[in-house]
């Protein structure tokens, strides 16, 4: 077919995400896949067990705009339990198509034409194309080594009249580092007094290893009225093709975002909320979660102790960094392919989490697999 010359793209320096690509590649060259952040285990059979009813039972049409009421009154009792915060499940809770759906969502709702927006880097990938197609500036900080942690004097340097978002992600995708409530209270110093809005990225928020506590940005009220939460019930409940997640924020907030909800999705999957209202009243179903996922980091980690990559344990998410320094001085994205097509191994490559593609030889693995896989998966890196 011809292709339409009058197009004049709106993303031209976006490709196909690294995702897809890494994951392509694992298939095709029948690598072990820890490239992608998926369980290669099934969910819960209870959780799969309750879709299912719910389906066979009539509950197959549209759910309301917002989420399903009781869903999202057991979000607002989790969310008090943990983190000791009140939101109202009527005008403060909203049911999402996944994380990423309600990412683009905040964005979409709140910025305008030259409007900046803080994000770290290295940074998810899904950040800067949704900044960019509502026509904002997207702002990097880089995290600094050896640990990713914030260099809060640089965001002080980067606020100004045009900062009208900072993005925050913790745990952190893809380091694996976690913010402190230092950094909170450093945050909260830096957006007093102004109209700064914060997303909260905090999709692995039951992912958090070594008995640290999940800073949750709900627990620092002055923070939590001029912030977006977002989480994701794929990375809790082993379950990312499902694509559910949710969004908590205060009143106002809450209803910019779901101005722009209810025309990009209307309603999320009826079925699956109802099984997710069941399945969250029993708290061990995700306040298990840290332990089970630390084991198998645990196990990950003192498989390849003696191997030639160097590496500082993961403190959460379910990516673990490997740097391969020692063993060469390729780019990270040749490194990444030659370990898939040579040695039968997907990661992810640092350096496309960055603008400029900073290459620090960094590979990211994800542990969140059977132990089978992740022995397979030692015994391969073990090698090279
Ligand atoms: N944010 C981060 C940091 C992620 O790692 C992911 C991937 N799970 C998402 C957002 C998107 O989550 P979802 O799959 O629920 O859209
Ligand atoms: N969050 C997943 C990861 O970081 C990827 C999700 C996606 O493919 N967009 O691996």
């Amino acid at each position: 077919m011809n292709y339409p010359n009058f197009i004049n793209s709106k993303l031209p320096n976006v490709g196909t995400t690294i995702f897809t690509i890494m994951g392509k590649l694992a298939a095709d060259n029948n690598a072990i896949n820890l490239s992608q952040g998926f369980p290669d285990f099934s969910c819960n059979e209870e959780l799969i067990g309750l879709v299912n009813k719910y389906m066979m039972t009539g509950h197959n049409q549209y759910a309301p705009m917002e989420g399903l009421m009781s869903l999202r009154k057991i979000l607002a009792e989790k969310t008090e339990d943990i983190y000791s915060a009140k939101y109202d499940p009527e005008s403060e809770i909203t049911i999402t198509s996944g994380a990423t759906q309600a990412i683009f969502t905040a964005i979409t709702a709140i910025v305008r034409e030259n409007d900046e927006v803080i994000i770290f880097e290295p940074a998810y990938d899904c950040y800067q194309p949704a900044i960019e197609l509502n026509g904002g500036k997207t702002m990097y900080v880089s995290l600094k080594a050896p640990n990713y942690s914030i260099d809060w004097e640089e965001v002080k340097k980067m606020i100004n009249h045009r900062t009208k978002m900072i993005i925050i992600n913790t745990p952190h995708n893809p380091t694996g580092s976690i913010m402190s409530s230092r950094d909170m209270a450093k945050l909260e110093k830096l957006t007093q007094g102004t109209d700064i809005v914060i997303i909260s990225d905090e999709v692995y928020e039951h992912i958090i290893f070594d008995g640290y506590e999940h800073q949750s940005i709900a627990r620092f009220p002055k923070l939590a009225e001029r912030s977006i939460i977002i989480s994701s019930f794929g990375k809790t409940f082993h379950a990312t093709g499902w694509k559910m997640g949710y969004c908590v924020a205060p009143k106002k907030l809450t209803a910019e975002f779901r101005k722009v909800h209810q025309f990009l999705v209307f309603s999320c999957n009826t079925p699956i909320q109802y099984a997710l209202a069941d399945f969250l009243k029993k708290k061990d179903n995700y306040l298990e979660l840290g332990n089970f996922y630390q084991k198998k980091r645990d196990h990950f980690i003192e498989l390849i102790k003696n191997s030639k990559f160097q590496f500082e344990p993961s403190a959460g998410t379910y990516f673990q960094l490997l740097r391969y320094k020692e063993i060469s001085k390729e780019k990270d994205t040749d490194f990444a392919v030659r370990l898939i097509k040579e040695f039968g191994i997907a990661s992810i490559p640092i350096s496309v989490f960055y603008h400029e593609a900073v290459d620090n030889h960094v590979l990211r693995f994800c542990f969140a697999k059977r132990e089978e896989t992740l022995e397979k998966a030692a015994e391969i890196l073990n090698r090279i």
